[in-house]
């Protein structure tokens, strides 16, 4: 039974990175028909806090990421930390250490100074007093000699060599447990199987299979991920655009490119794109899983956007528009009337704050016009013509699309005009610029009342100004 987890620290946004470990883990388990266990990786009290976690959880949430079994928290386990702690202190593995903080601290810099790899030198090793009021940490008796080797799933055979690696600490003199003997302990006792996490943790590796070493608990498969990197290769940062997660929710994007996106980031299947999560599910597995860095690209992602949103359905697109246009002042009441004016942006958009943003002439009162299109479009030669359309479409018992269409039809022979010339003056009265849906689509979807008054008003523009 393949079990993974995701072990956020909780002192931030659901960064790019992050998810895209989560997602990994959860493809992986999801395969496999395993378990995915969410784990909040809050012992540094300081830097974690709750507005962090809930934010977690909704970013989780939102990429489809469904977690099995309750959050567990690290900070409500002492007491299973403390039970594994005594575990090991009966069987002799740990050890009390006394060394006073400044003196290792100068210790350490007289080993740089040497040029040498500053290392505990075991002082309370094999002390065999204990002095009740003396502080102290409690150090692993890490083997000091032979080698600790990792099969990592995807970077291969890793080799170190034990005397590099210090007595480490596990827990500190204020009685918390270090991360290293924490994540082992958790990781044990929720059996996890495949540990999938970033390149960054790499160097913990030793250390934490020495510690299941000295546990007697079953080993499990490690997979370290390459970074993502920005294009210019550094390390993924602000300078690269947003980082969180949720950041992209509200620029209006979906999660189904996000996935999509998040996935590529160091997975491939083929030359293939474009992936639905069932079909992810499917087909994910670690081989193909490269070994160099995924190249963070926005443009990629915006580029996924707008391919998903041309796959959702206009309803379902309408619902999520709604939020977008109510932070442009706009109070939607009727969604089949959204649903209906989507299907005009859906090829234009490749956002949906960018779709809001299209659609809001059709909630306007009053069209304000972009000044060039103004001066090209609504001028003083026009106003015959849409007086007349005004006159037609006041009489107009059908103003459907097609019915729209008869009537530019007849204006434009008998005036002998383009349809551009008729249609182009008729965009900016009714939407303010010159790109739009289909003119009669436009027509049709904002009814004879509002355009007729949006008529009247570049009239009345017009010979204000034209
Ligand atoms: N809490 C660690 C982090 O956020 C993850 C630990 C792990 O995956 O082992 O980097």
């Amino acid at each position: 039974m393949v079990r993974t987890r995701f072990a956020p620290s909780p002192t931030g946004h659901l960064h790019i990175g992050s998810a895209r470990t989560a997602l990994f883990n959860w493809l992986f388990s999801r395969h496999h028909g395993g378990d995915f266990i969410l784990r909040i990786e809050d012992t540094d009290r300081v830097r974690s806090t709750e507005e962090s976690t809930l934010a977690i959880f909704e970013a989780l949430k939102w990429l489809g990421l469904d977690w099995d079994e309750e959050p567990f928290y690290q900070s409500q386990r002492t007491d299973i930390y403390k039970e594994y702690l005594e575990n090991l202190l009966n069987q002799g593995k740990v050890y009390r250490c006394y060394c006073d903080p400044d003196e290792l601290e100068e210790k350490k810099k007289l080993a740089f100074a040497r040029k040498e790899k500053p290392k505990y030198d075991g002082k309370c090793r094999e002390l065999t007093e204990t002095y009740p009021d003396k502080p102290f940490v409690i150090r692993f008796k890490s083997p000091q000699s032979g080698k600790t080797e990792v099969d990592d799933l995807i970077k291969g055979k890793i080799i170190f060599e034990n005397s590099e690696l210090d007595d480490l600490i596990l827990y500190r003199r204020d009685g918390t447990p270090t991360y290293n003997f924490v994540v082992v302990v958790d990781d044990v006792n929720m059996k996890i199987t495949h540990i999938i996490r970033g390149d960054d943790h790499v160097n913990n590796t030793p250390r934490q299979i020495l510690l299941y070493q000295a546990l007697n608990a079953p080993l499990p498969e490690f997979a370290h991920m390459p970074l993502t990197l920005g294009k210019d290769k550094a390390r993924l940062s602000k300078r690269h655009g947003a980082t969180s997660v949720m950041a992209y929710k509200e620029m209006g994007y979906l999660p189904q490119a996000m996935i999509n996106f998040l996935v590529r980031l160091g997975w491939s299947y083929g030359d293939q794109e474009i992936f639905s999560m069932d079909e992810l599910v499917e087909k994910f597995s670690l081989e193909n899983v490269g070994i160099s860095a995924g190249i963070f690209n926005p443009d990629k992602l915006l580029w996924l956007n707008s391919h998903y949103i041309k796959e959702e359905t206009d309803e379902s697109l309408a619902g999520l528009l709604i939020p977008f246009l109510e932070k442009k002042g706009v109070k939607v009441d009727d969604v089949k009337f959204l649903a209906k004016i989507i299907k005009g942006f859906k090829e234009r958009s490749k956002t949906l704050d960018e779709m809001a943003d299209k659609t809001l002439f059709y909630f306007k009162d009053e069209i304000e016009y972009q000044p060039k299109a103004a001066k090209k479009f609504l001028t003083l030669e026009i106003v015959d013509v849409l007086t007349e359309v005004i006159n037609r479409f006041e009489k107009a018992e059908d103003f459907s699309e097609e019915g729209i269409e008869t009537i530019f039809d007849k204006i434009t022979s008998e005036h002998n005009i383009t349809l551009g010339q008729l249609a182009q003056p008729h965009r900016v009265a009714l939407t303010g610029g010159t790109a739009s849906p289909g003119i009669y689509e436009v027509i049709a979807n904002l009814g004879k009342e509002r355009v007729i008054k949006r008529l009247k008003d570049a009239i009345i523009f017009i010979e204000n100004y034209g």
